[in-house]
């Protein structure tokens, strides 16, 4: 069975004291159970000091981004040898925010998610349709562009330390859309078909998809018991220990076998 993952996604939030006592209440509050995977991908100058805070705790730290060189002249940017050095064992890839705000082609993106795996990064890698393409009628389109011109030609080895998180853009952040859990669930069955095309019907079985897009406290258990649905990349409400954490319990609970009656 696939493991549920819970991802919190921090984006451009947080200052120094409020990383510290986010990151705290985060490590402090987490159950001691291991069914689930937790990470926080908190800004980049904040990771050293999020992941000393979270050194012996079971949540792992990710990176929001990176850029792929290992070093070299490239002003501003931050390499996976660097996240590594930090502690990072994710990085998110792909993200729509860098898609369309930062311009990132499908190119680009695939030659960072070669390189982040290349390091021995886990990759988050971020695909999803705009709401225009949705309404016409193109999010298979869309996403079957996004995987296979991010993907394909990826070493069979590597896909281990690949999951995939599903992220409708029409459903994130302060849209006041949410995609009901058979649209997600419809989603992920697309992505892994074509996953499953791309490399083997193997590969697609073990794959991790994730689902992001306003996941909260009250949608994540329907969310999060769709089969398919293997864990959640959580914006908003990452940033608040409470709910981040009441969508891990909810995570906890849809690993759980169902008892029979
Ligand atoms: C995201 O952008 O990765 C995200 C899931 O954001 P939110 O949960 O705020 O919709």
């Amino acid at each position: 069975m696939r493991q549920k993952f819970v991802i919190g996604n921090w984006k451009m939030h947080t200052t120094t004291a409020e990383a510290i006592h986010l990151a705290t209440a985060i490590a402090t509050g987490m159950v001691t159970d291991d069914s689930v995977t937790v990470a926080v991908c908190p800004p980049f100058p904040y990771l050293a000091l999020v992941g000393e805070i979270l050194k012996g705790s079971r949540v792992a730290l990710g990176a929001q981004n990176l850029y792929p060189a290992k070093e070299g002249a490239f002003t501003g940017e931050v390499s996976p040898t660097m996240l590594l050095d930090l502690g990072c064992r994710y990085v998110i890839l792909g993200h729509s925010e860098r898609r369309h705000i930062l311009g990132e082609s499908d190119a680009f993106i695939h030659h960072k998610v070669r390189v982040a795996l290349d390091a021995g990064l886990d990759v988050i890698f971020c695909v999803g349709e705009t709401l225009a393409e949705r309404q016409a009628d193109q999010t298979e389109t869309v996403l079957d562009r996004q995987l296979l011109q991010g993907l394909d030609g990826l070493p069979a080895a590597t896909l281990a330390h690949l999951s995939i998180a599903y992220e409708p853009l029409w459903a994130i952040g302060s849209s006041g859309h949410q995609a009901t859990p058979q649209q997600a669930q419809d989603a992920h069955t697309v992505i892994r078909q074509r996953f499953g095309q791309i490399f083997s019907e193997r590969s697609a079985q073990t794959l991790a998809i994730h689902y992001g897009g306003s996941v909260n406290p009250k949608n994540a258990d329907g969310l999060l018991s769709r089969p398919g649905v293997d864990g959640g990349l959580i914006g908003g409400d990452s940033l608040n220990a409470e709910p981040f954490l009441a969508i891990v319990q909810a995570a906890i609970r849809q690993t759980q076998p169902v008892e029979a009656v």
